[in-house]
């Protein structure tokens, strides 16, 4: 059949388009990353041309003894990886993994006490504008507005109060090691649950850089996307226990025929994450990380918590006198893309928020170091400091440009 090129110009025109931006620009979003050509390769395969519903050796569909060995595969290795009991990896996604483990041990209406999406926990922690907030009822910890890290105390003094029946702990924007194992000690003494939802560091916990939460977590989630660098999609895994009521609730209770390219593709970065250059990619997500923190705090801007441990920072951009909505938007204009955060405690509204978070994965795959990290620094803050010196941002745009070309696109250029 023809190439997609003539079959269909104008959807390979957005491949191109899409291409460039990503190869011009630099990459800041703590949740994105680029994934490998083998990865991208198992997602653009016929295996997406398969219904499975069900799991390997029992579906409710035939011809699936090919598409078995694919997610087998990929549940072998990502047992290996994490050293998990039992593993699904069906989840589309981040969001309906948290929402099959909810399925699977909570009813409607049942205490989750959960990270407020304002100081750095995501949507599905309970949020009220999603289904997490909607179906249970929520009460949420924070941060210590002193130290900006979670606040362990308040976690134990909410869970005695309102006898949550599962702690929901992980983050979407919390720049610290979170503690497990205290977690799990609080959960015990009201006899909750616990879920970590590990979307954000589970490349660093894969390569032990983060504690793992496996030792204490009923259940672990993650997305495979983000510091994994897999292709888009969740993953849960458990203690053997609970093995049954986690894939009833991931199929059929929340959803049809798996992604078997997806999986296969979740097999491939698994496989990519279990050799040893992995754990020297996450090693250097880190540095690049501290070093970026490091060099925008000599520079004025002062970051949440005083700094990092992990692949993200939370930088309170009122130290440039803007808001974070004129902070991505002015970075966003010399190729740096980053977004717009609330920081904790902030006076603005989610629209426009005091903070930008920044994280390293994506800049690290296309092999940038601390030498990178110390350019793109001053650069955000020239562009923070003078977000509209019209001048200084074109110089900047085209020096941006300049160190990008020298960084080949990862699964495309190299
Ligand atoms: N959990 C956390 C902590 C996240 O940061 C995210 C994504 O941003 C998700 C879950 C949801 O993942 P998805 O976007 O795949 O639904």
């Amino acid at each position: 059949s023809a190439p997609l090129a003539e079959s269909d110009p104008e959807a390979w025109d957005i491949i191109l388009a899409e291409q460039a931006r990503q190869r011009r620009g630099l990459e800041l979003i703590a949740s994105e990353n680029y994934v490998s050509a083998a990865v991208l390769r198992a997602m653009g395969s016929v295996l997406t041309n398969k219904y499975a519903e069900g799991y390997p050796g029992r579906r409710y569909y035939g011809g699936c003894e090919v598409v078995d060995r694919a997610e087998r595969l990929a549940q072998e290795r990502a047992k290996q990886l994490f050293g998990a009991e039992h593993v699904n990896v069906q989840p589309h996604s981040g969001s309906q993994a948290n929402a099959a483990v909810y399925m699977a041990v909570l009813k409607p209406g049942d205490t989750i006490l959960g990270m407020r999406l304002d100081q750095g926990g995501h949507l599905t922690h309970g949020s009220p504008v999603n289904f997490s907030g909607q179906l249970y009822n929520v009460v949420s910890y924070g941060v210590n507005p002193e130290t900006e890290t979670i606040d362990y105390e308040e976690m134990a003094r909410l869970a005695h109060e309102h006898k949550p029946k599962m702690i929901v702990c992980g983050a979407s924007a919390y720049p610290r090691i979170i503690d497990f194992e205290r977690i799990r000690a609080i959960a015990d003494e009201v006899g909750a649950y616990v879920m970590a939802d590990i979307a954000h560091i589970a490349g660093l916990v894969a390569a032990g850089l983060h504690p793992s939460p496996i030792p204490h977590c009923h259940f672990v989630t993650t997305t495979t996307h983000k510091t994994l660098r897999g292709p888009r999609g969740g993953m849960i895994m458990c203690q053997a226990e609970f093995a049954k009521a986690i894939d009833k609730a991931v199929f059929p209770g929340g959803q049809g025929g798996p992604l078997m390219h997806v999986i296969l593709a979740k097999a491939v970065a698994f496989g990519e994450a279990l050799r040893p250059e992995f754990k020297i990619y996450q090693q250097q997500i880190v540095r690049n990380a501290k070093r970026l923190a490091e060099k925008l705090a000599d520079a004025g801007l002062r970051i949440v918590s005083g700094g990092t441990d992990n692949h993200l920072m939370l930088v309170d951009v009122r130290s440039a006198g803007i808001t974070g909505k004129v902070a991505e938007n002015a970075l966003g204009r010399v190729h740096i893309t980053v977004n717009k955060n609330m920081i904790p405690f902030d006076p603005e509204s989610p629209f426009v928020t005091s903070g930008i978070r920044i994280g390293t994965p994506a800049v690290t795959s296309r092999g940038m170091t601390e030498t990178e990290m110390d350019f793109i620094a001053d650069w955000i803050a020239q562009v923070l400091f003078n977000h509209d010196n019209e001048e200084l941002l074109a110089e900047i745009a085209g020096q941006v440009e300049g160190l990008c070309e020298r960084f080949p696109l990862p699964g495309v250029d190299a």
